[in-house]
């Protein structure tokens, strides 16, 4: 090296040192585009798939192979395959389901509102339609699945932002009868709190921007696959689309999903504390959380989620149902974060109507009992009495502007 002119020396000093002998305990981040070999034979050899190495980074990474078997191994799946986004993720789940011009894709009615403009805008140019079902009344499953003759249904664990319950086990016995996959978007539970493979889904999709991060500093997806002949067509979407999660990303999220259990069994007490707090409120007319639902009476939720949980989401509406009360109320809190993402050690607020929902026509949001006085919430790890404190002195100030 010392030979060779300044210039050389910039590029190749520092490189190619030996792997040292003692292993790191936490994976590195391989921020290399490539990787090289002492022959072409070898290179060779790796490109045509023997040994599971590594020769360009859309093709697959060490620290984002890291991240994919993590959340295999927590989703109990065969494999998985990390893309960029959640809506990344959920193209490549899509497209693993064979679909062809011609084909139906069942989806829910609630399903987060991106993934419906994907199908109706990406997946409807290629031909697929799509009809939508309430996947709350496995009824409606049923006769739309006879009927539609779908390929893929899909389902969220719990819904947005209503937080109802799904009975994932029944929609998969229902695509299983009827020969379809079943994907479902896992992203509002996480593995902690359900692993929809277990319960007979084929993928499970997630937006790992949201609690697999916690910290709401990165974003990625991932899907996780039942079956291994599954994981060629994942692979294959994020080779030729190429919408792979970055190497510093995939840190990130190996790193939160070290706690998502410590972050979310909080979270969800927060939750469980601050639902019971917020029913007693007479400013709100209704109160949005899985452990006081249909669901919990008839005990689909202990099937669905690891109990004594009923996830760290919870959604109010307001008694002037308005958007104009709403975003006063939202305007007025000091503590509790004004975004359009969940998941995070701090507490989130989300105003529906305006941001996931947005495309919907009022109309269908008014069926859907999305109403514009409706607020999610996400809950974090704070001090439950702050939480608490800070939306009662918000909707204090937010009724005491009317009139
Ligand atoms: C956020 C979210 C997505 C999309 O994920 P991105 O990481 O934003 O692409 C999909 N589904 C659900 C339920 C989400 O909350």
């Amino acid at each position: 090296m010392t030979s060779t002119g300044l210039w050389t020396r910039m590029v190749h000093a520092g490189e190619g040192r030996q792997a040292p002998l003692g292993r790191p305990v936490a994976t590195p981040i391989y921020a290399t585009a490539a990787f090289t070999y002492d022959s072409m034979e070898d290179v060779d050899k790796v490109f045509s798939g023997q040994g599971g190495d590594y020769v360009y980074t859309r093709h697959g990474n060490p620290t984002v192979a890291a991240f994919e078997e993590a959340m295999s191994i927590l989703e109990d799946g065969e494999g998985a395959c990390a893309y960029a986004s959640g809506m990344a993720a959920m193209h490549a789940a899509l497209f693993a389901c064979d679909l062809t011009p011609g084909s139906t894709v069942l989806a829910s009615q609630d399903l987060y509102g991106a993934t419906l403009g994907l199908l109706d805008h990406v997946f409807a140019a290629a031909g697929v339609q799509t009809v939508t079902a309430d996947f709350c009344d496995l009824d409606d499953v049923r006769e739309k699945t006879l009927g539609a003759k779908p390929k893929a249904l899909i389902a969220e664990t719990l819904s947005n932002p209503l937080l109802k319950v799904c009975d994932l086990h029944g929609c998969a016995l229902i695509a299983k009868e009827a020969g379809a996959r079943l994907v479902v978007d896992n992203t509002f539970a996480s593995p902690f709190l359900c692993q929809p493979l277990t319960l007979g889904a084929d993928f499970v999709v997630h937006s790992a921007t949201k609690y697999l991060s916690g910290h709401g500093d990165s974003m990625g997806g991932v899907v996780v696959a039942r079956r291994a002949q599954d994981l060629k067509a994942l692979a294959k979407v994020m080779k030729l689309v190429g919408g792979v999660l970055s190497v510093w990303e995939a840190h990130h999220l190996l790193r939160g999903i070290k706690t998502l259990g410590l972050r979310l069994e909080r979270q969800c007490d927060n939750a469980r504390q601050l639902a019971g707090l917020l029913r007693e409120d007479a400013r709100l007319a209704r109160v949005h959380y899985p452990a006081r639902s249909e669901a919990a009476a008839s005990g689909l939720l202990d099937r669905v989620l690891r109990q004594p949980h009923a996830g760290a989401l919870v959604s109010i509406e307001l008694k002037d149902n308005t958007r104009a009360a709403a975003f006063r109320f939202m305007n007025a809190l000091k503590l509790c974060v004004r975004l359009t993402s969940l998941g995070d050690v701090a507490t989130g607020v989300s105003h529906s109507a305006s941001s996931s929902h947005r495309e919907v026509p009022p109309e269908t949001r008014a069926r859907l009992g999305i109403t514009e006085g409706l607020v999610r919430i996400s809950v974090g790890i704070e001090d439950v009495a702050d939480l608490h404190a800070d939306i009662s002195q918000a909707l204090a100030a937010s009724v005491g502007l009317v009139k």
